[in-house]
C-alpha cells in the first residue's frame, strides 16, 4: 500500500516519529495490578515547544500554501497551544499569523494573562488580537478578517484547535505511527488514552484505526466541554468528514469513547487532581504535563487505572499532547516556596 496521505498537501514541521517510551516508575508507583504503561511523546514534535497541533498544522499549512494564502488566522483561549503552534508554523513556512484570542477562562492566576503561551505568541511575532471584554466576538472577528483583506493579504482560517477534517489528517497519520511501533514491540493488545478538546486529535486517531482495519483502541478524556454527549456527537461528525476526505466510510458512532468527569468546574480551571497528576508524573518519570489538557487527562487516566477499567494485559499508551508552556501561566498552583 502506498502512502494514503500522499494526495494531501503537507508542509513538514514535526520531528517524526516522536518517541514512545515506557513509564516504568509511574507503573511501579501504581502497584502490581497496573497494566504496562507507555507514553507517546507528542510534546516532543519540536516546533516551538511542540504538542499535538504540530501534526495538524502540517496538513493545514500545506493546504494554506496550496490555496495561495499568506496569512494563517486562528482563534482560541489566551493560553491556546494551538495559537502558539500556529504562530510558529507561520514563521517556519514564511507566512504571517493573526491570532484572535478570547479571555474566556474564569481563572485569575497572577501570570495567566502575561506568561506561558501568551508570552510565546509575542516572541514568535504573531499579530495578536484580544477580543475586548463584552465585545461581539463575531463582529470583532469580521473586522480582523476585513483588515487582513484590506492589506491585500489572503487569509487561511482554522477554528480553535485546528480541528477540521484537514487538520485531523495529522492524527490519522499518527495512528499508523503508533500502531507500527506497537507491533514492532509485539504489543498487539493496546489502548491509546489522550486529552480530548476540540476533537481533531480523537477524530483523526479514529480514522487512522479505520484505515488500518485494526489496532489499539482510542480512548479520549474530555477536558473541555460540560456536555460530553454533545462532544461525542461532534467528534463522530468530524471523524466522518475526515474519513470522507480519505475515501473511507464513516466510522461507527460507538467508535467514540470519551470519558466524562475530569474537566472540573470548567475548561482551563485547575482541579486538585490535575495538580496532583502533574506533580506525580514530574516526580516519577521527569515528564512535564500541562494544567489544561494533559494534567486533567492524566488525572482521569490514573483514576481509571485505579478503578480497574483496563485489562491487565493491555498496553496503555498515554498520548502526551503537549502544552507544557501553560505551566508558567498557572504557576500559582504549583509554586510552593517563594
Ligand atoms: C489542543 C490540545 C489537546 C486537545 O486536542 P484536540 O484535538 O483539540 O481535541 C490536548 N492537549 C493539548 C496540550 C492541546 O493543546
Amino acid at each position: 500500500m502506498g502512502d494514503p496521505f500522499a494526495a494531501f498537501p503537507r508542509f513538514r514541521l514535526a520531528h517524526l516519529p516522536t518517541p514512545l517510551t515506557e513509564m516504568l516508575r509511574l507503573r511501579a508507583a501504581l502497584g502490581p495490578s497496573c497494566p504496562p504503561l507507555f507514553i507517546k511523546r507528542d510534546d516532543c514534535t519540536g516546533l516551538a515547544g511542540g504538542g499535538n497541533k504540530t501534526r495538524k498544522l502540517e496538513f493545514l499549512v500545506g493546504e494554506a500554501i496550496a490555496e495561495g494564502c499568506d496569512t494563517l488566522v486562528t482563534t482560541g483561549a489566551l493560553q491556546s497551544n494551538h495559537a502558539r503552534q500556529t504562530a510558529a508554523a507561520a514563521v517556519a513556512a514564511g507566512l504571517r499569523a493573526t491570532l484572535v484570542l478570547a479571555d474566556m477562562v474564569p481563572y485569575e492566576g497572577s501570570t495567566y494573562r502575561r506568561s506561558g503561551n501568551r508570552l510565546l505568541d509575542d516572541i514568535l511575532g504573531a499579530d495578536v488580537k484580544i477580543i475586548p471584554q463584552g465585545a461581539d466576538a463575531g463582529a470583532f472577528f469580521k473586522q480582523v478578517m476585513a483588515a487582513i483583506e484590506a492589506e491585500g493579504r489572503k487569509a487561511y482560517f482554522t477554528p480553535a484547535g485546528g480541528s477540521t477534517a484537514t487538520g485531523s489528517l495529522g492524527y490519522a497519520a499518527a495512528y499508523g505511527e503508533i500502531a507500527d511501533e506497537l507491533s514492532k514491540r509485539e504489543l498487539p493488545k493496546a489502548r491509546i488514552v489522550h486529552a480530548s478538546s476540540s476533537g481533531g486529535t480523537q477524530a483523526g486517531l479514529i480514522v487512522g484505526r479505520l484505515l488500518r482495519g485494526e489496532g489499539p483502541a482510542v480512548h479520549g478524556i474530555n477536558v473541555y466541554r460540560l456536555d460530553t454527549d454533545q462532544m461525542r456527537a461532534d467528534i463522530a461528525k468530524l471523524a466522518g468528514a475526515t474519513a470522507e476526505k480519505m475515501g473511507l466510510p464513516a466510522p461507527r458512532a460507538d467508535a467514540v469513547i470519551l470519558e466524562d468527569g475530569f474537566v472540573g468546574p470548567r475548561y482551563g480551571v485547575p482541579t486538585p487532581e490535575m495538580v496532583e497528576a502533574v506533580e506525580l508524573v514530574a516526580r516519577t518519570d521527569g515528564i512535564l504535563l500541562d494544567p489544561v489538557y494533559t494534567g486533567k487527562a492524566m488525572a482521569g487516566f490514573l483514576s481509571l487505572i485505579k478503578a480497574g477499567a483496563f485489562a491487565r494485559d493491555e498496553a496503555l499508551v498515554f498520548l502526551h499532547t503537549g502544552g507544557m508552556p501553560g505551566l508558567f501561566a498557572y504557576e500559582d498552583e504549583f509554586l510552593t516556596k517563594v
